[in-house]
């Protein structure tokens, strides 16, 4: 018997372990959602009738199929590639695709349960579902990746559709991907659906702000946090795991709003910059030039480079985990607790380890989990749905303001729902418990499904 569940919820997780052997990082993602649902079966008896959590937990479909390609060398690859199709209680699945060598049924499957809530919180009409494949795409050629991207889309295609599975980016997959992904299915297809896809270009569908959405959302999310606590970001040291999408576009708002970022990574090590990070030198290296931070300090003497450097250790009062699972430990929360961090919001899903986040709320300190503070991004591409499915194409600022609103509701959802249910300004408890209710009570409505 595991510590902490109660006798109701233990079953119910040796279950999962059971149907699902092997795939740790599923059961991380369903243990840290069903341990705060003790209170949701007192409060409604009626979803320990209908067996609500263990049918959330099982996928509605997962699709494992065969990606052969050619690389420029005439070599013959074979990659794996899932599609699971976890929920759509309130709207087709919705996830993005990562490509990744870590990929395999069990990461796709906590991207894919995370999603579900995510998703019910930003209150738009999306379901969850999350994909990607073991495809590497470190070192491949334009070409090879096109070649990659046609291979799986000449499956995945028969799958998906506006009203069925709308796939998106993750680690790996952006706008380059999406465009090949997309060019393809258009082609097997014969048909121009905006609306299968989101993370598109401009000129063909895409939305103002959806590059941007999820390292926006992250900050505003922060800030309400921050904001509730009399708090502000102004002047704040903050530090920024990882360089892609996610961790770009937050020190852009973060340095907006007044923070003061002097620090960012990316796999091989740490950059530490005492002017603040150079956010244009970082957007020419990584999303021109495609090239490690090493470039970074190449270009900056005000910047030094912490080869395999840990940027936890790294002094702030906000941290920002926006690379991938597990990259802040309960050793890091310490580090960070004991160095000043007064609030955590988490940009990546599930960066913080469980040791990690029961380390931060012992100390009191703001922490925003990747379910609701990084829900920016799939709302956007919700907005992007809305704006394919009226052939519309809205103004940044529009957007953006969408996107803000959203957020500073997601905030209030799970603030409140934590007060409601015992544990005030537990974020945790707040975002699973509202995401679940959402998805609950749909299903319930629609009998057993
Ligand atoms: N991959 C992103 C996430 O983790 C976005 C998914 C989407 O836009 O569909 O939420």
């Amino acid at each position: 018997m595991v510590a902490g569940l109660d006798e109701k919820l233990e079953p119910i997780y040796q279950d999962v372990l059971r149907r699902n052997p092997g795939e740790t990082e599923f059961h991380q993602a369903v243990r840290e959602v069903i341990e705060t649902l003790g209170p949701v079966l007192v409060k409604y008896p009626e979803f320990a009738e209908q067996k609500m959590i263990q049918r959330i937990c099982e996928p509605e479909r997962q699709i494992i199929f065969r990606v052969p390609w050619q690389d420029d060398r005439g070599q013959i690859q074979i990659n794996r590639a899932f599609r699971v199709e976890f929920n759509s209680a309130l709207g087709p699945y919705k996830g993005g695709m990562r490509f990744h060598p870590s990929v395999y049924l069990g990461i796709i499957k906590f991207l894919g349960f995370e999603q579900i809530f995510k998703n019910a919180l930003t209150g738009l009409p999306i379901g969850g579902g999350k994909g990607g494949s073991d495809f590497d795409p470190k070192g491949k050629s334009d070409c090879e990746i096109m070649r990659f991207c046609q291979s799986l889309m000449t499956e995945l295609y028969r799958h998906i559709g506006d009203h069925t599975d709308v796939p998106a980016g993750d680690i790996g997959v952006g706008e380059r991907e999406v465009g090949y992904l997309f060019g393809q299915y258009k082609r097997i297809t014969n048909r121009y659906e905006s609306g299968v896809m989101t993370g598109k270009g401009l000129s063909w569908g895409g939305s103002r702000a959806r590059r941007e959405a999820t390292g926006y959302g992250t900050i505003f999310f922060l800030e309400e946090m921050l904001r509730v606590r009399g708090n502000s970001l102004v002047g704040k040291t903050c530090i920024v795991s990882g360089s892609g999408n996610v961790a770009i576009y937050a020190i852009e708002k973060a340095k907006a709003l007044g923070g003061r970022v002097i620090a960012c990574s990316d796999s091989n090590g740490v950059v530490v910059d005492r002017d603040g990070i150079d956010l244009d030198l970082l957007k020419q290296i990584k999303e021109v030039e495609r090239r490690r931070l090493t470039a970074y300090v190449q270009e900056k003497t005000s910047a030094t480079y912490l080869e395999n450097g840990c940027i936890w250790t790294i002094p702030c009062q906000v941290a920002l985990p926006c690379a991938t699972q597990n990259e802040l430990t309960a050793k890091d929360a310490k580090t960070l607790i004991e160095q000043g961090c007064i609030a955590v919001a988490e940009g990546a899903n599930m960066p913080t380890t469980p040791e990690g986040i029961r380390v931060f709320q012992d100390a009191g300190i703001a922490f925003g989990p990747g379910k609701a503070a990084n829900a920016g991004g799939v709302a956007t591409s919700a907005l992007e749905m809305q704006q394919n499915a009226s052939r519309d194409s809205w103004t940044f600022d529009y957007t953006e303001q969408r996107l803000k609103t959203i957020m500073v509701a997601i905030h209030r959802r799970c603030h409140e729902t934590s007060e409601e249910f015992g544990a005030p300004g537990n974020y945790v408890v707040g975002a699973n418990i509202a995401g679940f209710l959402k998805v609950g009570h749909a299903m319930s409505a629609m009998g057993l499904i």
